[in-house]
């Protein structure tokens, strides 16, 4: 979620649709296997109709590899607790910048991204499994936006109404892009959480580019920002925006000594930066070459290799 506002444009879901487990679906595969059958004895398969070619495909709701992370993101006590966790050091270091103030030193401020930081779309993926997809889909997501499923993180309402009791400006910085209604969704979205509304300026919206790098320094112009909260690096620096997992992970070590301190980050096993790394775009068409892909990355094979 943290990139989507950078890809756009609609995937042929032909391929994308794994066949259901459910006794009707069942009953509907075993309908085009039969007829899948009878065409190919009759010589006629470059006749072969969508529904036949799916069994071309099999990838049944049990397969989904989307399961596991969002099972572990809707259930598990392991992901509220990283979440606590992230807040909690953030909450740390906020007591350590405000006891460093000085008289004359530019105010504070935090920046925060919104999804999968303070955000959780949980429901959201819930719903891609539910309609038999394993990746990522921008129309659905377009369309449950404005339905207000979002969830608060654990332990973010708080941490950003504790920022606000002790005057420190709390920024939203998020890319996103459901048209000319991306802001009212985005403020739709803290209002309804109980976020702290913030002043109009304080919610940043970048819908053609993933780079919050001019958000970063316009903000640190003004204020002292001791730390960047977000679940995805590029919420921290652009360098790591590279598209190559060994290139990532050897600029993310460069900064080790960061995180915890001047980077705080959110788990998050379903998007970000670091499927791009993997597939070479954040958002990868649901194909079989993405598939093999994807397992080839759970094997510890690295693309190019
Ligand atoms: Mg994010």
């Amino acid at each position: 979620m943290s990139d989507h506002a950078s890809m756009g444009g609609h995937h042929d879901f032909r391929e994308v649709t794994i066949v259901p487990d459910d006794p009707e679906s069942q009953a509907a595969r075993a309908s085009r296997r039969r007829m899948l059958n009878l065409l190919l004895t009759g010589g006629a398969a470059a006749m072969l109709p969508a529904a036949a070619r799916a069994v071309a495909h099999p990838c049944s709701t049990a397969e989904n590899p989307l399961n596991w992370a969002v099972a572990w993101k809707q259930t598990a006590a392991e992901f509220h607790a990283l979440c606590y966790q992230a807040f909690n050091i953030a909450t740390l270091q906020l007591d350590r910048a405000l006891a460093g103030q000085s008289d004359g030193d530019k105010p504070l401020a935090v920046i925060t991204d919104m999804d999968d930081t303070i955000l959780h779309a949980n429901d959201y993926w819930a719903l891609l499994i539910e309609r038999h997809r394993d990746f990522f889909d921008d129309g659905m997501w377009d369309e449950w936006i404005p339905k207000n499923r979002v969830t608060a993180v654990p332990g973010a309402l708080e941490f950003c109404h504790y920022c606000v009791a002790r005057d420190v400006a709390v920024f939203y910085v998020t890319n996103r892009d459901q048209g000319s209604d991306t802001r009212a969704y985005a403020r739709g979205h803290l209002r309804h959480l109980g976020f702290p509304l913030p002043v109009e300026e304080r919610l940043i919206v970048f819908s053609d580019t993933s780079d919050k790098s001019a958000a970063r320094e316009a903000i640190a112009a003004r204020y002292r920002v001791p730390f960047l909260i977000g679940d995805n690096l590029n919420d921290y620096k652009r360098d790591y925006y590279v598209a190559d997992v060994a290139e990532r992970l050897n600029v993310m070590e460069r900064d080790r000594d960061d995180y915890g301190h001047r980077f705080i980050v959110l788990p998050n096993p379903t998007d970000g930066h670091w499927v791009r790394a993997i597939f070479g775009e954040s958002e990868p068409a649901p194909t079989d070459e993405n598939r093999r892909r994807l397992r080839g990355a759970a094997m510890g094979i690295r693309p190019g290799q």
